[in-house]
């Protein structure tokens, strides 16, 4: 199943999208629950969901399906062998010391509040990063929460998959070692809109692609991830315990601005697709504005 968050009369509301007919039928949910999003289905039997009346998509406004996660967004980097190489080159790798290809994944964050929907801008302050790049992930959606999560066990947690931006001010990503505000401005992290119920994909064999202004840049397969989604989910639930609703963007492969010569930042009015096969695109504006 494939659900997504909108607005439609002033309200927040969770529906189930029908790609054929362009339309979402609302789940019958109180406006408490909805609130946030998505995240209100986890633990719930979605065979049993009652649905209201189908509404036109291009009638609601589409939000991030966890509009607002509880908290951090958990991402891991360097995790596509050629992204690793085009990165260590780039000289913005603060993690070049530990070598090219990690023998261990490495695990950063995002702050929740750096969540946009599909359709909003996302903001290019000058003042802050001439080096603002984009990365196309695959994101996984947990369900069942845990600690000390095995690999055998892994993919019994997680929900469902989401498309995420996971935006980059690579200046700043260069500059600090920890990779947190590089990756955590303001609104750097488009997600959505569609969120794909576990059983819709093949996480392990999916297509992903990154256009900008119609340029294909990023196009790769998740079967060359350096460490896939089992392994991702047993490494941060080692002393970890992971909770229903956490997201985790599982890592950009080749591609990225900083792997061109020169490098091709994201300037004012830069439109960033991004495709995951199954799942659907998210599509962002990056504009310019001195916060
Ligand atoms: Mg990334």
């Amino acid at each position: 199943m494939k659900f997504v968050t909108f607005r439609a009369g002033g309200e927040r509301r969770v529906g189930v999208c029908d790609d054929q007919s362009a339309s979402v039928r609302p789940v019958s949910l109180s406006s408490d629950d909805a609130r946030s999003g998505v995240a209100a289905l986890l633990g719930r039997d979605l065979t049993q969901l009652e649905l209201l009346s189908a509404i036109p998509l291009d009638s609601v406004q589409l939000e991030a399906p966890f509009p607002r996660p509880t908290r951090n967004i958990f991402c891991i980097g360097k995790n596509y062998r050629e992204h690793a190489r085009e990165f260590s080159r780039s000289g913005f790798d603060s993690s070049a010391a530990m070598g090219e290809i990690p023998k261990h994944p490495i695990i950063f964050s995002k702050v929740p509040e750096c969540v946009i929907a599909h359709g909003d801008d996302v903001m290019l302050d000058p003042s802050v990063s001439e080096a603002v790049d984009y990365e196309a992930e695959l994101a996984v959606i947990i369900g069942t929460g845990g600690r000390n999560i095995s690999v055998e066990d892994a993919m019994a947690h997680v929900w469902g998959y989401t498309i995420v931006n996971d935006v980059t001010a690579r200046d700043l990503q260069g500059r600090y070692s920890q990779w947190l505000v590089g990756k955590s401005q303001d609104t750097f992290c488009p997600m959505g809109p569609i969120a794909v119920t576990a059983d819709e994909i093949d996480a392990g064999d999916t297509d992903l692609r990154c256009i900008v202004n119609g340029e294909v840049r990023q196009t790769a397969n998740t079967r060359d991830l350096i460490f896939d989604i089992p392994t991702i989910i047993a490494t941060i639930s080692a002393g970890v315990t992971l909770i229903p609703g956490d997201i985790i963007a599982t890592g950009t492969p080749a591609g990225v601005g900083i792997g061109f010569t020169p490098p091709k930042y994201l300037r004012d009015g830069d439109v960033v697709r991004i495709e995951i096969d199954g799942i659907g695109a998210l599509e962002n504006r990056f504009v310019e504005r001195r916060a």
